[in-house]
């Protein structure tokens, strides 16, 4: 049966609708929450998010899928009280944001280990709860791809293989790399988007062809962070770009035909955890980005395809192939 993992249970694929593929409800650097400075009483945090998802809904959202992973604000319990509140469905992954911002505890780890960890975390549970992630993520730490970053690719291609969920990555610098390390896995590549290539920093058009044309997706999933929002007081962070520029990028890739082979999101954080963001939520892909697209010429027909067949092409759990994880051995012996 097609299913879809989220924290309130597994559901269809025709009950995804409208989906956000790379949004997050909290995302902050292992520590954070400890940090004074930044702690913020839950009651207030909730909230705010649920008006953002409220709203979300409102829009015709119906789906968003949480990038944190593990250790980086990901919470189950608080996420299905918001699924509970707004009616989003949400999606939870396992993996890493990047190896960089990986507890420590699992820097020295071997592919094996980690393959095995993201396994359980698909088909057992995230964080000692029932509740299943429904895809793996990955990304390149500043600086580049490191060694902990290619074991942790290798492990979720692995762990995707295994259980068919898709890959979604931080960072499209390093692409044909990342999209190398998922192959000598022997994942296809249209199970993986290639996350943030609308970003400001480092944005190639050229590479986004590369990412189609080898059977992946291009991510333009940084939507809304716009240069022209900072201010004096609270600058624009380090990747934001000018509106116009990443709808000219955006647009340029479409025009080419490629859109079956992008997905549209916004990356914003419904309350960032130990870090300030511009004015951002996930609702600037209805109250921006999709009316700039339109008055830019691109078609109902393919905004339908970026927001609803795509992400439920890539979400919708695939054949698994179980004898390539450990874990999945030991299942099967353990019956
Ligand atoms: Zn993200």
């Amino acid at each position: 049966m097609s299913k879809i993992n989220t924290v309130l249970g597994p559901i269809s694929p025709e009950q995804l609708g409208v989906t956000a593929m790379h949004e997050h409800i909290g995302f902050g650097l292992p520590g954070c929450d400890l940090d004074p400075q930044w702690w913020t009483p839950r009651h207030q945090m909730l909230e705010v998010t649920i008006e953002k998802l409220s709203r979300f809904r409102e829009h015709g959202g119906q789906t968003m899928v949480d990038c944190t992973g593990i250790g980086t604000g990901r919470d189950i319990p608080y996420w299905q009280v918001i699924s509970r509140a707004t009616g989003v469905n949400i999606v939870a992954c396992t993996g890493f944001v990047a190896g960089d911002s990986a507890l420590p505890y699992f820097r020295n780890k071997s592919i094996e280990y980690l393959a095995d960890l993201f396994y359980h975390e698909i088909t057992v549970g995230v964080e000692g709860t029932n509740v299943k992630a429904g895809a793996v993520k990955v990304g390149v730490s500043r600086g580049g791809l490191s060694e902990l970053d290619e074991r942790i690719y290798r492990a979720a291609a692995r762990a995707a293989r295994a259980t068919g969920v898709p890959i979604l990555t931080h960072l499209s610098v390093e692409a044909d790399r990342q999209m190398d390390l998922f192959e000598m896995e022997g994942l296809s590549l249209d199970r993986v988007v290639i996350g943030h290539s609308d970003m400001g920093m480092g944005a190639d058009i050229e590479r986004d062809y590369r990412i189609a044309e080898r059977g992946a997706y291009v991510g333009y999933d940084t939507v809304g962070y716009d240069t022209e929002k900072g201010t004096p007081e609270q600058p624009a962070p380090y990747w934001s770009r000018p509106r116009e520029e990443r709808l000219d990028h955006v647009m340029t890739f479409f025009e080419k035909g490629y859109e079956k082979r992008a997905i549209i999101s916004a990356d914003a954080n419904c309350w960032p955890l130990g870090w300030k963001s511009v004015n951002h939520s996930v609702n600037e892909l209805f109250e921006v980005f999709i009316p700039d697209l339109k008055e830019h010429g691109l078609d109902d027909r393919i905004i339908e395809l970026l927001l609803v067949e795509t992400p439920a092409k890539l979400l919708t759990m695939q054949d698994p192939q179980p004898n390539l994880v450990k874990a999945a051995k030991q299942a099967v012996t353990q019956g």
